[in-house]
């Protein structure tokens, strides 16, 4: 992140507007509507400050400013042309202290002006960190047409009830829990018919009802597929989940900007391999999924891909079945899946392949031990997870199982993700081509003459090093 996005409470701050063309007004404007007292410097007001001119939190100077004029100065505005005035400006605010934006000269700016929805008191601001203005205007217009103008009324109806639920509702998480239950519920949508009054009602019998019942939160467990790495291939089942969790568990699978879009408040629980290479066992993490759901909270367990292929997502909530704790299970683009579509290698293709199958080169002390009768099969794709620490041995197996050497093969390494490296070569070759390239996985191992479509179908060009989280 470049920029810190902050909401400042501007109420009775100074503020200096330089300027007196359309920008300076609005400036002003803002800044006014804000609460803070304004001072505009400029020779003559253009007709834009006609509707300020009569506020009286906004005093027109006709000079430039002068040093004692930034006296308690928070902020000031800049919309001039005037290469001596701007520099002056400038000099003389940060001496006093204040923040300086420049209209249009990113460059000399302490701070960006983000394009803002004003729903009061609910305000959104965005911001490109200058690298797009228009891309930041072009997402107004876009929330402006989805957020409705009632949310404003909402968020004031919260507001004026938030001491009451504060005294009524002693816990944090039942506090969330019942604004929670507010907001998706009848409630809301009163107030957002613009029926207030009954809103309000509705509101302080349900304060009374959680106050009287306290009833105790209940816990349960989402087991969560969070696809192969590029966040944009996360459902929006999942991503309304990872928003709802207040705990989650992830290993190293989930890709770091996936794990941006975890509600912030959430406690992170890495149950991964350690350094000392190892991992969590099963039933272990399997018993923290049970103590966190019994103390009543809503736990998150992210995997990799999908989490019932090879994920042992399985086994982790067999134990909540048996300790009759609610789950629920959201599918996820398991990393085959990935890594067929952005490599550019279909799994089935009407010339080369009907079937396909997905299997685990794991194999414990090298060895390798799978079904290659029903493997090696002409017309079928081998999807192989968890092979390219073996892929030697892997593809001398397949070859002493029958399968011809010069079968194409490919290892798609870190697919989906903006360093996915796609090494293709034949079951003979691939094992030395890809040591050469010095994958290091996660990789998936397709085999199977439909990699020779990749030559055609080849189309995800990832910058190396990619786009940062959130960038
Ligand atoms: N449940 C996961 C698989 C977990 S097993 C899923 O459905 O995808 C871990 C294996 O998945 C890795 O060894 C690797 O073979 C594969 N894998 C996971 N993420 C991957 C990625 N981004 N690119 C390539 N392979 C990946």
């Amino acid at each position: 992140m470049r920029d810190l996005p902050i909401i400042l409470d501007m109420r009775r701050r100074t503020v200096v507007v330089v300027g007196s063309g359309v920008v300076a007004a609005r400036r002003a404007e803002l800044a006014a509507r804000a609460g803070a007292l304004v001072t505009v410097f400029a020779p003559a007001l253009g007709d834009e400050f006609l509707e300020l001119r009569d506020r009286p939190d906004v005093r027109h100077a006709p000079r430039d400013p002068e040093a004692e004029d930034f006296a308690g100065c928070s902020l000031c505005f800049v919309a001039s042309e005037d290469e001596r005035l701007i520099e002056r400006t400038r000099a003389l605010a940060s001496a006093a202290g204040a923040l300086v934006n420049v209209a249009d000269r990113p460059k000399l700016c302490d701070f960006i002006m983000p394009s803002i929805v004003d729903r009061s008191p609910l305000v959104i601001a965005i911001s490109t960190g200058g690298a797009s203005p228009i891309l930041g205007r072009m997402l107004k217009a876009r929330l402006e047409s989805l957020i409705p103008s009632a949310y404003g009324r909402l968020a004031e109806l919260m507001s004026g009830f938030r001491g009451r639920v504060a005294t009524a509702i002693p816990t944090q998480t039942m506090r969330r829990r019942f604004w929670e239950t507010v907001l998706e519920g009848p409630i809301a949508e009163t107030a957002l018919a613009g029926n207030t009054t009954a809103a309000e009602a509705h509101l302080a019998a349900e304060i009374e009802r959680w106050a009287d019942e306290q009833p105790s939160p209940r816990g349960e467990v989402y087991l969560v597929g969070a696809g192969p790495g590029d966040p944009d291939l996360v459902t929006f089942r999942a991503f309304r989940l990872m928003q709802k969790a207040d705990v989650v568990l992830y290993d190293r699978l989930a890709d770091p900007r996936i794990m941006t879009l975890v509600r912030r408040e959430a406690e992170r629980v890495y149950v991964g391999k350690r350094p000392d290479n190892h991992e969590l066992p099963q039933d272990e993490i399997s018993a923290l999924l049970v103590r966190l759901a019994r103390e009543g909270k809503r736990v998150l367990r992210l995997k990799g891909g999908d989490p019932f292929l090879f994920g042992r997502g399985g086994e982790e909530i067999e134990t909540l079945a048996e300790h009759g704790i609610p789950f629920q299970v959201c599918p996820g683009v398991t990393a085959a899946i990935g890594a067929s579509a952005y490599a550019g290698i279909p799994l089935t293709h009407r010339d080369h392949a009907q079937a396909c199958v997905f299997v685990t080169g794991h194999g414990r002390d090298g060895k390798i031990v799978l079904d290659w009768a029903s493997l090696i099969k002409p017309r079928q794709t081998v999807a192989v997870y968890m092979g390219l620490r073996n892929l030697e041995p892997l593809t001398e197996a397949f070859i002493a199982a029958g399968a011809p050497p010069d079968l194409p093969a490919a290892v798609v390494d870190n697919a989906t993700r903006p360093n996915q490296r796609v090494v293709a070569a034949t079951l003979a070759t691939l094992a030395s081509a890809a040591r050469a390239a010095g994958l290091e996985g996660p990789s998936i191992v397709i085999i199977g003459s439909v990699v020779t479509l990749r030559e055609k179908l080849d189309w995800y060009a990832p910058r190396e090093g990619g786009p940062e989280p959130g960038g």
